[in-house]
């Protein structure tokens, strides 16, 4: 479905980007990865994923911090491959803290890595969308993106923050063939959240699957995790002909955490 695209995601070298990375490969897409840490490894997986359809996999390192880095990476996607048809924006970090307690410079940091990288990578992959008639945005947010939780005051100002975003996006690009809307994941188990389920562990004196059950009890009736590859074929949903006029939404993927 996706032959000769080209999707850029962002934080792809792990979790929920890896999965829609490999998702999108799939289909037939040439992958774009960026992200921290091993890059072999996911690069091989993309690969493998991609194989039947012979998709390419392009690499840069973009600090999603500093703009002139995810500038970079925009002209070096469009260089490797013609044009971004697919951006995800998925790179994110967390920190766990009152709000009292939280350190700035972690508040920066969340804001700048969850939010504003999303702002650049929008802004530098319109106009190509734009030209060509075509194209999805499809930012990761999180169920934080529809409702609070205690000690991510950045983390949940970020990801409501995605999600207006996403709105505008969605209504500045509605006469077009660019879409743009958010997914809103429950709990995935990445590294992301295992080191939450360590810190639980830790503070009750539990086994890793004592935390878990209590992490998920607080939070997600289905008791279960959402994964990697439910959310990237959420992610082909919204790039599939079916998807041409979802634009806006919010879509969460919770086991029923925000209907509470
Ligand atoms: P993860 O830690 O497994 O992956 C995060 C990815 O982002 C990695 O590839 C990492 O290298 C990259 N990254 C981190 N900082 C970066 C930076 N400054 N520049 C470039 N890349 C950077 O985490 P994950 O759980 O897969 O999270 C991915 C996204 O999903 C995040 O936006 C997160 O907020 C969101 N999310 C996660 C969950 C969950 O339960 N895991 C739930 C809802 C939303």
């Amino acid at each position: 479905m996706l032959n000769g695209k080209t999707a850029l995601v962002t934080g792809s070298t792990s979790g929920i980007g890896l999965g829609i990375a490999q998702a999108l490969a799939r289909q037939g897409a040439n992958i774009v990865l960026n992200g921290f840490g091993d890059v072999d490894g996911p690069r091989a997986q993309v690969l493998a994923s991609g194989e039947h359809a012979g998709v390419r996999v392009a690499y840069h390192g973009a600090d999603m911090s500093r703009p002139a880095e995810i500038a970079d990476m925009l002209q070096y996607s469009s260089a490797q491959f013609g044009r971004v048809d697919i951006l995800v924006n998925n790179a994110g970090i967390q920190h766990v803290a009152s709000v009292q307690d939280f350190p700035p410079e972690k508040w920066d940091a969340i804001i700048a890595i969850n939010l504003t990288s999303a702002f650049h990578t929008t802004r530098l992959a319109l106009p190509g969308m734009l030209a060509a008639g075509w194209g999805r945005i499809i930012n990761v947010a999180s169920v934080h993106g529809l409702v609070g939780s205690a000690q991510k005051s950045a983390y949940v100002a970020a990801k409501h923050g995605i999600v207006g975003l996403t709105k505008v996006t969605a209504l500045e690009t509605a006469p077009t063939g660019v879409t743009c809307n958010a997914i809103c994941p429950g709990w995935v188990l990445t590294p992301l959240v295992q080191k939450q389920v360590d810190a639980k562990a830790a503070e009750h004196g539990l086994s890793n699957e004592e935390a878990i059950k209590l992490l998920l009890g607080e939070k997600e009736p289905s008791m279960q995790f959402t994964t990697p590859e439910e959310l990237g074929e959420l992610a082909v949903f919204f790039c599939s002909p079916a998807g041409n006029n979802v634009r806006g939404v919010a879509w969460n993927m919770d086991g029923a955490w925000a209907a509470q």
